[in-house]
């Protein structure tokens, strides 16, 4: 079923999709190539296909080391098992949703105290934006030093670092969590660099009283970027993605990634992409992003670096805030780096003012997705994608025209 779910009809047989494969990533590369777009190598963290290397593998098992780190001006408070569990095991439960099983996250903790740092927290100068040298070098130094009688960090794939919450801003003044990713610069322990590390702060609590819940959410970010994510948000906020894709917004309620990333990470496989570069017109069937099985995303390259990506979003799974189903419809472009605004989402209803009521949902792009009737046109480039219809089971049908 999984093979047919995504099907094309072609018009003089210039509509083309990707031949369904089983095969591997060869399979995909080869079928999917004129929608495997890519910028240059001046972009720090790209939206390219495939993802440069020196990021943790995103597929099969990761080994997540976690390790709990507090100061002499900022002594953990409670257990550092407690501060863990802010994060777990919901951290490893969104990305197994998330990446229909692909990915099975294992949060380890060969050290279950707090580890003391040698210095206090205000001698590593740390604040929002800071870069790796020298303050953080200076932090992953001593973490390793003080980790080391106990962790191989050999063993691991990611580093995740959880510093008492009590050291640095509150995160509703300032979020200081940051991740140093594909840093292959960094401290070498046990023969390999901390290549992939991120540092949460604080805690993301808007008062709402879903912290217990959402609060965790932070952690799935920042390890996005250890995958090789680009944050979605840029300098004005949300604006540019909303509440579409955890890269924008991991605040407030769950949301999922977009199907260009789940892409991007290997939790599609060849048959469940769809590929729109010619002139004609295809026709493709979506099902819902949160969901395993079907088709998941269509792409329809532009030029070598920009593209449209079509994938069909409602409410379940990690999507728990979606008030309007449809057809999705962004444009990716990599050659814009991250923070800069890579991805921008279309709303199909501007001026709206949204659906969602949620706190921490960008409001006007809650309502963003195309439906049965409503279409989107970029005449500049000859392409039009229609929603033809949903069916019963909640799939829906799109067709794409290009001239
Ligand atoms: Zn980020």
């Amino acid at each position: 079923m999984t093979a047919l779910t995504l099907t094309v009809s072609t018009s003089a047989g210039t509509g083309r999709l990707a031949t369904p494969t089983t095969a591997g990533p060869t399979g995909l590369a080869r079928t999917l190539s004129p929608c495997m777009i890519h910028g240059g190598s001046d972009v720090q963290m790209t939206e390219g296909v495939p993802t440069p290397a020196g990021y943790s593998h995103s597929t099969g098992t990761v080994h997540a080391l976690t390790l709990m780190v507090d100061f002499s001006d900022a002594p953990g408070q409670g257990s550092a098992l407690d501060r863990f569990h802010e994060f777990f095991p919901q951290t490893q439960e969104w990305f197994r949703r998330a990446s229909y099983g692909r990915l099975d996250y294992r949060p380890e903790t060969p050290v279950t105290t707090w580890l003391r740092m040698p210095k206090p927290f205000k001698a590593y100068g740390i604040e929002r934006g800071a870069p790796f040298d020298p303050g953080y070098r200076q932090l992953v130094q001593d973490i390793v030093a003080v980790a080391d009688p106990d962790v191989d960090f050999h063993a691991y794939d990611l580093l995740n670092v959880l510093i008492t919450p009590n050291a640095g801003p509150s995160a509703l003044d300032t979020v200081l969590s940051v991740t140093f990713a594909g840093n292959g610069d960094a401290p070498v322990a046990d023969g390999v660099p901390v290549a992939n590390a991120s540092f949460v702060y604080s805690r993301q609590d808007d008062g709402s009283g879903s912290y217990a819940r959402t609060g965790y959410r932070v952690l799935p970010h920042e390890n996005g970027h250890t995958f090789g994510l680009p944050d979605l948000y840029t300098q004005e906020g949300g604006s540019a993605v909303g509440h579409w894709d955890i890269m924008s917004e991991d605040w407030g309620a769950d949301n999922d990634l977009l199907g260009w990333h789940k892409w991007k990470l290997g939790w599609l496989d060849g048959t469940q992409v769809g590929c729109a570069p010619a002139r004609g017109v295809a026709e493709f069937t979506l099902t819902p992003l949160y969901k395993a099985g079907g088709g998941k995303l269509v792409v329809v390259p532009i030029d070598g670096r920009t593209s449209y990506a079509l994938e069909l979003r409602s409410q379940g799974g990690n999507d728990e805030a979606v008030c309007k189903a449809g057809i999705l419809i962004y444009k990716v472009d990599t050659t814009v780096d991250t923070g800069r605004g890579p991805v921008t989402v279309y709303d199909a209803h501007r001026g709206s003012g949204g659906c969602t009521r949620s706190p921490n949902v960008h409001t006007e792009l809650s309502d963003a997705p195309f439906s049965p009737g409503e279409s989107f046109k970029d005449p500049r480039h000859g392409i039009t994608v229609e929603v033809v219809g949903a069916g019963p089971g909640g799939e829906y049908k799109i067709r794409v025209t290009r001239r």
